[in-house]
């Protein structure tokens, strides 16, 4: 078992520091947010004053944060992780940022002599309540293996993919194709409904045949019935959608689709949507067919 600080205890870092807690680590969480650190309590965790009584005495330090900015001011700015860690500290950054942040906190890291990893993870609030999440992780093979009990607490697919970065790229790529598929299970639902075919049937057919995907699976109820309660906020998928995009023309390719999909997010923040579910990219796509002004 080990001491593990626990930096970011929102929708996701809550119940991923509660399920640590539970299998018995010690874990002492930091949040800006007083209430979460009420749950971490709950939940038999340790609630510590800042992030340099969080992480102090920790062997593992995890970071669950919003965005890069977030990442860089807890773990690189002057008074962060990387001044109050002990040498050796695995610090595993579970965010999902831009790759080149998770780069320059590896060497960050390494002048230091401290082993990071970057560990973004898709499976949403259900996957983190339920210890299901898949775990996609970037860094050295050795510092992902000493990791790899900690991440089996959290998820069930747990995989090194790559060097430092890599993990954030896989997450930019889930990212892209969960979009993709929102916009068009959106696309499916206007269709059906505007040619007077019962939606929730018709979906239904869909997520048995080779249309069906985990979205359809998890999601087709709750889109019908246009309930968008978060989940997942329009605000997170705009910021990883920007950080696709940015992976792409770093490397030089062209993503049409993810184009597409992006501003279509992007309309739905700017339509006063960003605290939906992203299921809520539904709402841009009846628009586009004045759907919506006619039912209100
Ligand atoms: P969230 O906004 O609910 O939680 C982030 C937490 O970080 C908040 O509690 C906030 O108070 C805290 N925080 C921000 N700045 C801080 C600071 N300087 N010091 C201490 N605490 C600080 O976000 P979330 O939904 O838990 O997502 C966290 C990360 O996981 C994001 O990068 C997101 O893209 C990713 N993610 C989210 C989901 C999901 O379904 N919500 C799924 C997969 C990945």
């Amino acid at each position: 078992m080990s001491r593990i600080g626990f930096i970011g205890l929102g929708v996701m870092g809550t119940p991923m520091a509660a399920h640590l807690a539970g299998a018995g680590h010690e874990v002492s969480g930091f949040d800006l947010n007083a209430e979460a650190l009420a749950k971490l309590t709950a939940a038999g965790g340790q609630a510590a004053a800042d992030v340099a009584d969080a992480v102090g005495d920790a062997e593992v330090v995890i970071t669950m944060l919003p965005d890069h900015p977030q990442v860089a001011q807890v773990v690189l700015a002057p008074g962060g992780i990387l001044d109050h860690v002990r040498p050796a500290t695995l610090l595993v950054d579970m965010s999902t940022i831009r790759p080149e942040t998770s780069i320059e906190v590896a060497k960050a890291g390494a002048d230091k002599g401290i082993r990071v990893l970057d560990a973004p993870v898709s499976g949403g609030q259900a996957g983190a309540e339920q210890a299901a999440l898949s775990i996609m992780a970037g860094g050295d093979a050795a510092d992902f293996l000493a990791a790899k009990p900690v991440f089996d607490v959290l998820g069930t697919t747990v995989v090194h993919v790559g060097p430092h970065g890599a993990g954030q790229v896989v997450k930019a790529a889930n990212q892209l194709v969960v979009g993709g598929i929102y916009g068009l299970v959106a696309e499916a639902i206007v269709l059906l409904e505007a040619s007077g075919v019962d939606a929730a049937t018709g979906l239904d057919v869909l997520a048995g045949g080779l249309a069906g995907s985990r979205i359809l699976e998890l999601k087709r109820t709750s889109m019908v019935a246009r309930e968008f309660r978060p989940g997942f906020r329009i605000d997170l998928h705009h910021k990883d959608m920007g950080i696709a995009l940015a992976a792409a023309r770093q490397s030089g390719v062209a993503l049409p689709m993810t184009g597409l999909v992006a501003q279509l997010v992007a309309a739905a923040r700017a339509r006063g949507h960003g605290s939906l579910d992203h299921s809520a990219l539904l709402k841009v796509v009846e628009e586009l067919s004045g759907r919506s002004l006619q039912e209100a």
